[in-house]
Parts: structure tokens; C-alpha cells; sequence
């Protein structure tokens, strides 16, 4: 690849810039460097915020027309470099080529939504009840924005809160993870190229995530933050954030379950629970984690998913045909080990899979007959292994399906529309997929209810993370 898309440094305040402390990023297929990245300093932050903040005053007051401009060059341009974009994204990620293609044009979405939503921040004029004064409202940009990111959707997520948050007038401030800092630099040089103002956008890199989450929290001058990322996280976020009364959107960890009904139709319902788990090696916070299968359809289900796992190829996300990447790293592997293990030690039977292969490689898995009180059903793998439990009733499915702190994504098939509705209802998650493996599009509200977080992302919900309201009363 053409190494000028590899850029080891920091974007502030419109310019590249390196630092003498680096760290290295690594393939996580091979273990090799993909490069080094500086390691931005606190104080250099602290001038990064001051920045955004000047910028904030001059990008809140240009028009929705200039701004909704300038995003949709940033979309022309990412899908210009959708190539480049993508194998950078494989490089530090992993995951497979196809999905970093599809990936940049899932996040090239929301751009070009919200370039478009950017045009929609319509207020209200309302009719005053007590007096004889005019009501109304406009939506103004909230501030200065912190986003903080996560590995394993490095441009998606990026483009899911830097385009609403540009597209409403606030100016950002990114954190990227330190796994995969390099999809967001190049991002930076297609923003530098678009013409987006350098304190519109700036992109710090550090692995001293506490310090910086820390700082961008607690920082008077931001007046948002937005995270994508685990649910520990998160709620040390808030808990930072609180101290100056900061607005939060958060992403955090979710537990998906998956039910096939008795009058699902079951290959229908493998290929949606192939499509919803093993994307990005199952590294995804709507990534199914508990498949619950009725107990007439349980081994029909079972054979078929494990006939279907069995095909896909493990590999490095570069090679043809490859479905499967590695795990993030060794810490995700040792994860997905206990996981199966303890499973297995309660009882299950490892269908296919259940190996570790060799470096970050971990076999596609299908465990049947996992044990209600195994790992797997309560906390977050995050790996290829699909745990199967079985009920008999719809109302026993449900409760199983609820029983969790988190509530992100849902899935489940069934033919019979009433139950379509009642379930759709009755599973506490933020998103329904009903007879279907992928939810995720630019013009739906993604987000979670419970511990899996707060606010929405993407649809015109979206934009409003970024936007306050203002009432205005005039007299008589
Ligand atoms: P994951 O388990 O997916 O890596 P994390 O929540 O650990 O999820 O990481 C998501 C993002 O949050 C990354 O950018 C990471 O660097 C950052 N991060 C990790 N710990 C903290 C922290 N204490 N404060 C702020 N950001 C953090």
C-alpha cells in the first residue's frame, strides 16, 4: 500500500503534528507494527480545547448551507478513498477487507445524512397559554464537543458523532482508540481537504486514556461528550462529566439475544444470526451473545448453524475470501478462552470451534446446551462464538432475553405477526431486529436503554444530540 495513507501523527489545530514520545500500532493478524503515532501531551490538549473553543465562535455562526457544503465534500472524498481507507482500517483493525469497504460506506452515510439533516434543525412557535406573548424556540450548536472512539468501528464510529456535531455548528475534538488511531488520521486529511476549519476537527492520539478521558470531561470549556466503548468506561465518563454538568451521548456495552420462535423460519433465522454474529470476528456491541432456540426447532437450528459456521474461513482480513479476522488483541483471545471454557465446564458441547488457532486467530465456535449461569450469558464476549440455550416458552424466552443490565440490540424470528408486535415490545433493548441480522442504517436511531447507554446516534435524533434549545418569549 502506498504508505502516505499511513500518517504517524496528530492533527491539531489544522496541522499534522509529532510529538518525541511515540507508540506503536500493531496488525493485530501478524502482530507487526503498522506504525507509530505521537503521544500527545496533556497541556498540548489543554491548548487543542482553548482552540476548538475560539473556533467554536466563528463555525457556530456560519450557515447550515456552508456547512452541509463542506460535509458533502468530506463524503465525496471518502468514497473517493474508500480503498485506501479501507486497508488502513484492516491494517490496524483486522477485520476483513469486504467489511472495512462496507464500513467506510456505512460511515460515509452519516455523513451525507447529516449534511442533509443539517438543513432540518427546524424550531417551534407555540401558542402561549398564559399570556399574550409570541413563543418560539431555536436549535443552536451545544459547544465544544469531546468524542472519545472505539477499535472496532474506527471510521463508523468517528463519522456517527463528528458528522452530526459538525453539521449543528459544534466543533470537536477526537479521541481515537489507541489500536486504531491511523483510519482517523486519514479521516483528518480528507477533512483537511474538504476545507473543514483545522479547530473544527482535531484528532489527539494518546494511550494515557484515563488522563485524557479525564481531561476531556472535566474540562469547562467542553460542553459535550460523546463516547462509543465499554460500559465501565462510560460510567467513569459520567461520573467526570457530572462535575460540570456536561451533556453525554453513550454507546456502551450491550448482551444481544437472538430467539428463534417454533414458527420461525430457521434458515432464514441462520443466515441473520451468521450476519448478526460474526461481523468483525463477533467485536461488535450489537454482536449476538445468546442465542435462545425453542426447544422443536432447537436441533434443526443447531445443525444447520454449525454446518453454516463450520464454511467460514479464518484468516488475515487482507487475503481473498477471508470472513473471519483476528481478535483485537491477546487480551480478547484470553476473554473468548475463559468464556468457552467455563461453558464447557458447565456442560456444553462445542458443536465446531471452541479452539484457540494460533496469535490473535480464535476458531468460529457453536456451543450447544450452555448452562443458563455460564459466563457467556451474562457478561459481553466479544468473540466467533455463538452460545445456544433453549426454552419452551415465548414468555420464558423473554424473561431469559431481559435478563440482563444492558439492552442495546434484540434480535428474533417468527412468522406470526402478532408476536412479531408483542415481542418487539416486550424485549428492554433500544433496537428490535425482527426477522433480521442487521439493523445498523444511517437513517435509524441506534442506541441503548439501560446500562447499554444513553442518547441515540444516526436518524434525525441524531443531530439533536448536538443541539440546544432555546426558548424565546417576546412581549407584547
Ligand atoms: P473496549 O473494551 O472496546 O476497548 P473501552 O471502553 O476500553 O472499550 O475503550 C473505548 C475507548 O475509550 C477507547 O478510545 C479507549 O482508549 C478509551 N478509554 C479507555 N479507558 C478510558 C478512560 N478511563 N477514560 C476515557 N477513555 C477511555
Amino acid at each position: 500500500m502506498d504508505n502516505t495513507w499511513i500518517i504517524e501523527k496528530a492533527y491539531i489545530q489544522g496541522e499534522f503534528v509529532d510529538a518525541k514520545d511515540k507508540f506503536d500500532v500493531l496488525n493485530p493478524a501478524t502482530n507487526q507494527r503498522v506504525g507509530k503515532v505521537p503521544e500527545i501531551a496533556l497541556n498540548q490538549i489543554e491548548k487543542a480545547i482553548t482552540y476548538a473553543e475560539k473556533s467554536w465562535q466563528s463555525w457556530k455562526t456560519t450557515t447550515v448551507g456552508e456547512r452541509s457544503q463542506l460535509l458533502q465534500k468530506l463524503y465525496q472524498l471518502t468514497l473517493k478513498h474508500r480503498e485506501q481507507l479501507a486497508e488502513v482500517m484492516t491494517l490496524e483493525s483486522g477485520k476483513p477487507l469486504q467489511e472495512s469497504l462496507a464500513e467506510v460506506d456505512y460511515a460515509a452515510s452519516f455523513i451525507i445524512w447529516f449534511a442533509e439533516e443539517a438543513k432540518r434543525a427546524y424550531g417551534d412557535t407555540i401558542p402561549a397559554v398564559s399570556s399574550g406573548n409570541k413563543l418560539f424556540t431555536i436549535k443552536q450548536s451545544v459547544g465544544v464537543v469531546a468524542a472519545i472512539t472505539p477499535w472496532n468501528f474506527p471510521l463508523a464510529m468517528l463519522t456517527r458523532k463528528v458528522a452530526p456535531a459538525l453539521a449543528a455548528g459544534c466543533t470537536v475534538i477526537l479521541k481515537p482508540a489507541s489500536q486504531t488511531p491511523f483510519t482517523a488520521l486519514t479521516f483528518a486529511k480528507l477533512a483537511q481537504e474538504a476545507g473543514i476549519p483545522g479547530g473544527a476537527f482535531q484528532v489527539v492520539t494518546s494511550t494515557n486514556s484515563k488522563a485524557v478521558g479525564q481531561l476531556l470531561a472535566t474540562s469547562e470549556l467542553i460542553r459535550k461528550i460523546s463516547f462509543t466503548g465499554s460500559t465501565g468506561v462510560g460510567r467513569t465518563l459520567m461520573e467526570q462529566a457530572a462535575s460540570t454538568i456536561k451533556r453525554t451521548s453513550m454507546e456502551l456495552g450491550g448482551n444481544a439475544p437472538f430467539i428463534v420462535f417454533d414458527d420461525a423460519d430457521i434458515q432464514a433465522a441462520v443466515k441473520g444470526a451468521v450476519a448478526a454474529k460474526f461481523r468483525n470476528a463477533g467485536q461488535t456491541c450489537v454482536s449476538v451473545n445468546r442465542f435462545y432456540v425453542h426447544d422443536a426447532v432447537y436441533d434443526e437450528f443447531a445443525a444447520s448453524l454449525t454446518a453454516e459456521v463450520s464454511k467460514l474461513k479464518v484468516g488475515n482480513g487482507l487475503d481473498e475470501g477471508v470472513k473471519v479476522g483476528p481478535l483485537i488483541n491477546e487480551k480478547a483471545v484470553e476473554k473468548v478462552q475463559k468464556h468457552v471454557q467455563d461453558a464447557l465446564d458447565r456442560g456444553a458441547k462445542a458443536e465446531t470451534g471452541g479452539k484457540h488457532l494460533k496469535g490473535n486467530f480464535y476458531a468460529p465456535t457453536v456451543l450447544t446446551n450452555v448452562h443458563a449461569e455460564s459466563l457467556i450469558a451474562s457478561e459481553e464476549t466479544f468473540g466467533p462464538i455463538c452460545a445456544l440455550f433453549r426454552f419452551s416458552t415465548e414468555e420464558e424466552a423473554i424473561k431469559a432475553a431481559n435478563n440482563t443490565p444492558f439492552g442495546l440490540a434484540a434480535y428474533f424470528y417468527s412468522e406470526n405477526v402478532r408476536r412479531c408486535h408483542r415481542v418487539s415490545e416486550q424485549l428492554e433493548s433500544g433496537m428490535v431486529g425482527v426477522n433480521t441480522g442487521v439493523i445498523s442504517d444511517a437513517s435509524a436511531p441506534f442506541g441503548g436503554v439501560k446500562q447499554s447507554g444513553v442518547g441515540r446516534e444516526g436518524s434525525h435524533h441524531g443531530l439533536d444530540e448536538y443541539l440546544e434549545i432555546k426558548y424565546i418569549s417576546y412581549g407584547q
